[in-house]
């Protein structure tokens, strides 16, 4: 397959060269449980340890031991969710944020053009993602009363913006959106507190998180934390040079919808094509070999339409016929405006097949 006609890397990153020769020998070689208290068991505890200082390091954490590894965002999400004593939560939020919050019945933030209003009702957490997986949004939390805590799911804000953690009790990050491995995630809790834990069992993570560390994973995540920092602004270039240029493409198609807010990062692109199904553009794209989603991966399989879109304002009739595009480091103009070319044709057969309405 061609990695350069990938362009869904908000639904996962391909792992980067360097981090697979990171985790290498913990693959290979090292029969190491980092919590057994001979040699091999104490060198991957200080594998563990030292991605736990690069991670800290890359999300700007005072202390390393305010990052718990956890399986992904999912569960640093789930984490703070459930353990919160009262909430409220944007309606931009990921399905793991979401789907927890709404089991508690925790009221939803109201919005006005993306500024989020304070919570109506004292609350003891606030929810509010930094930057949103299906369209790009730059979100920013309302102001809060003294003593309400903020959690922010930052997965989609690491490796693509810089991370400000001022203000800011507990974030949420995933490894495989920043070129490391899938299965491992973190959770960043100011000041080294943490919620009740949510695995219980043995003392992990110091007592926070328990289960044998995933060594391998972790490793590749601190590896690929340490290098997405550096590649960060050079990344944001080449995702706006890549989102220029498929735009030069579609602006050209008449009757799309360009989910823009005030502020956005250049590296998700969220496309309404009127009158056309998201999903078969996906089935379109994809045959000609391309990568591209109709809204969040985690919500693929389900049959009700976004409702991030529907919070965006988008209108219901609309809302199956939004397109992701995410750019990342193996896009090449050539590809991207071959891209921007297949979606065109595709939309524009799809509405010629349509029979009208008054037919
Ligand atoms: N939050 C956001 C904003 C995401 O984009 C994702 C991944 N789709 C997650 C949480 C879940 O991350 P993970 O796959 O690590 O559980």
């Amino acid at each position: 397959m061609d990695l350069s006609r990938y362009f869904d890397y908000a639904a996962t990153t391909p792992l980067a060269p360097e981090v697979l020769e990171a985790m290498r020998p913990w693959l290979e070689q090292v029969p190491a449980n980092p919590h057994s208290i001979h040699a091999w068991g104490r060198a991957a505890e200080d594998a563990i340890e030292h991605a736990r200082e690069q991670v800290a390091r890359a999300i700007g954490a005072e202390d390393p031991c305010e990052v718990i590894f956890t399986s992904g965002a999912s569960e640093a999400n789930n984490w703070v969710i459930r353990a919160a004593e009262s909430l409220a939560y944007s309606p931009f939020e990921h399905s793991s944020v979401r789907a927890p919050a709404k089991r508690r019945k925790a009221p939803i933030l109201a919005n006005e053009q993306f500024q989020l209003k304070s919570p109506e009702s004292p609350v003891s957490l606030v929810s509010v993602m930094s930057v949103n997986n299906e369209t790009g949004a730059i979100l920013a939390p309302p102001s809060l009363a003294e003593g309400t805590q903020l959690h922010r799911d930052m997965t989609q804000q690491l490796g693509k913006l810089p991370i400000e953690l001022t203000g800011i009790d507990f974030a949420s990050f995933s490894s495989h959106k920043i070129y490391g491995p899938m299965g491992v995630g973190a959770l960043y809790a100011r000041g080294g507190w943490s919620p009740s834990p949510l695995v219980m069992g043995g003392g992990q993570e110091q007592g926070r998180r328990a289960g044998t560390v995933n060594v391998p994973g972790v490793v590749g995540f601190g590896a690929a934390a340490a290098a997405c920092v550096a590649t960060l602004e050079n990344r944001a270039q080449v995702a706006t040079q890549r989102r220029e240029e498929i735009l030069s493409v579609l602006s050209k198609v008449p009757d799309i919808q360009v989910l823009e807010s005030d502020a956005n990062v250049p590296h998700i692109l969220s496309v309404v094509f009127l009158g056309v199904q998201g999903e078969t553009l996906v089935v379109e794209a994809d045959r000609a070999g391309f990568a591209v989603s109709s809204g969040s991966a985690c919500n693929s399989r389900s049959s009700d339409p976004s409702a991030v879109l529907e919070a965006y304002g988008v209108p219901k009739d609309q809302l199956r016929s939004a397109v992701r595009i995410s750019f990342g480091a193996h896009n090449t103009t050539e590809s991207t405006l071959e891209l921007g070319r297949i979606l065109a044709q595709s939309v524009e057969s799809l509405r010629r097949s349509q029979v009208p309405a008054s037919f």
